[in-house]
């Protein structure tokens, strides 16, 4: 059984990353710059946010975290995004997810400028996607297909089920596993809440990508013998043993699902490091495309 291990393969990614950083500041050249809005206290948002400023310094990048009070207007937010539009010095920018409730999200990530929307969140990209051309791909699906890729997983004709169809998860890694690029080529079955006899769809399944949120979900009688399994889900589940208080669980019981699959993800150490390390790959093709 192989762990993909996506800590490993994050670091090579942002190893890569800075050698590229490396030669663009021998070149006496402008580095790539990532901006990160975050509006309000929301402590898993913060932690988020903070690794992703963290992981800019560590590869070279020029980073700048915009912290918003709570009580910021949608309007005033518009106009923070207006200017990060305008900027010339910038390359790309997040809106850190989610938004407080007296803010339209949908209306927000409409006005970010495509070009450097790379979070991929935008209908202009995730249309782009789809069509298979040239676009930001969302970071989490977008480090599931490279952690594929770097392990040499074969998808091509392969049955895989993906559970969950949220926008940021399960709907673009269906969609980007049954094209024709790169870890594609698979007939994808996309599973959901209202799906019937789940258990059925994942034991024919020679890949297996849960994305729905609920710890342990998928147990060892769910799977075949041999499936792929690629574990998104990441939930915090309260531990009075732990001196957090909580630990991280994913979507997979993962030591019985383990010992019969070929290959899986653990949690934490797996998708959720690659999320960030393609964040970072999309601000150097944000910042390549400008030229
Ligand atoms: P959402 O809550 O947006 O979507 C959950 C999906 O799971 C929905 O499509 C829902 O169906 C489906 N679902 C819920 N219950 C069931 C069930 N019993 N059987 C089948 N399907 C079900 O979640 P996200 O996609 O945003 O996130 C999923 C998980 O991944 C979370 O744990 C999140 O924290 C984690 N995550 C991890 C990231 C990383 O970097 N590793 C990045 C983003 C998310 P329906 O549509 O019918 O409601």
């Amino acid at each position: 059984m192989t762990i993909l291990d996506g800590k490993k393969t994050a670091q090579d990614l942002k190893e890569e990353i800075k050698v590229a950083v490396s030669e663009i500041k021998k070149n006496g050249k402008r580095l790539p710059h990532l901006a990160a809005v975050l509006v309000g206290d929301d402590g898993a948002s913060l932690t988020y946010v903070g690794s992703k400023v963290r992981s800019c310094d560590y590869v070279g990048f020029d980073s700048t975290l915009i912290k918003l009070d709570e009580s910021t207007t949608e309007e005033t937010l518009l106009k923070k995004i207006d200017e990060l539009n305008q900027d010339d010095q910038l390359d790309g920018y997040i809106v850190q997810l989610p938004l407080p409730k007296h803010i339209d999200e949908e209306k927000i990530l409409l006005a970010i400028d495509p070009t450097k929307d790379v979070d991929g969140f935008h209908p202009s990209n995730f249309g782009r996607m789809a069509l298979e051309m040239d676009a930001f791909i969302p970071a989490t699906p977008f480090g599931i297909i490279e952690l594929l890729e770097r392990y040499d997983i074969e998808t091509s004709g392969k049955h895989c089920v993906v559970v969950g169809r949220s926008h940021i998860v399960g709907r673009p890694i269906s969609i980007l596993m049954s094209q024709k690029g790169p870890a594609g080529n698979a007939t994808v079955t996309l599973a959901h809440s209202r799906t019937q006899n789940l258990a059925e769809l994942t034991k024919n399944a020679d890949i297996v990508v849960m994305a729905l949120g609920i710890p342990e979900y998928l147990t060892a009688e769910m799977v075949k013998e041999g499936a792929t399994i690629i574990d998104v889900g990441i939930t915090r589940v309260a531990d009075v043993n732990h001196p957090k208080g909580y630990v991280i669980k994913g979507d997979v019981a993962y030591d019985e699902v383990a010992q019969k699959s070929s290959a899986i993800t653990p949690v934490p150490g797996g998708v959720g490091p690659m999320t960030i390390a393609m964040l970072l790959k999309n601000t150097l093709f944000a910042y390549q495309r400008k030229g």
